[in-house]
């Protein structure tokens, strides 16, 4: 029925595929989770999403800053798993440039989409900019 059998990570090839593995430590989400934190200039030292969350939790920033850094990560895990799914069941190539320009993508629609009634200046700016 052209089930996968195998057990490891089609990202990396390094690992054994776990739900863990694959959201929080292949090395392939670490490389997109980093070149997204550049994007939203993020300077946070932690490097795995829950950690990341909870840093959102605890930021002093605005609220719709928040919703961005908490909907980019929701936004990566997504196109993180369309692409292993793309590459179990399609068979395409996992190009991470474009997994990163995807989840770029992906939050800028959506939040355009469901953008906030109240936005300060500041926000709307730094939101263009991405
Ligand atoms: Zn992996």
């Amino acid at each position: 029925m052209g089930i996968s059998g195998e057990d490891h990570c089609v990202l990396c090839y390094q690992y054994k595929e776990t739900c863990y593995h694959l959201f929080f430590e292949c090395p392939v989400d670490a490389g997109c989770l980093q070149a997204i934190k550049e994007w939203l200039q993020w300077h946070a030292a932690a490097t795995s999403p829950p950690r990341l969350i909870r840093w959102i939790g605890r930021a002093k920033m605005s609220k719709f800053k928040k919703q961005v850094l908490a909907a980019s990560i929701a936004g990566l895990v997504y196109t993180l798993w369309r692409a292993r799914n793309s590459k179990i069941w399609e068979e395409t190539q996992v190009d991470i440039d474009r997994l990163i320009q995807q989840a770029k993508l992906t939050v800028k629609q959506r939040i355009t989409l469901c953008w906030p009634k109240k936005v300060k200046d500041m926000d709307k700016e730094w939101f263009q900019k991405l």
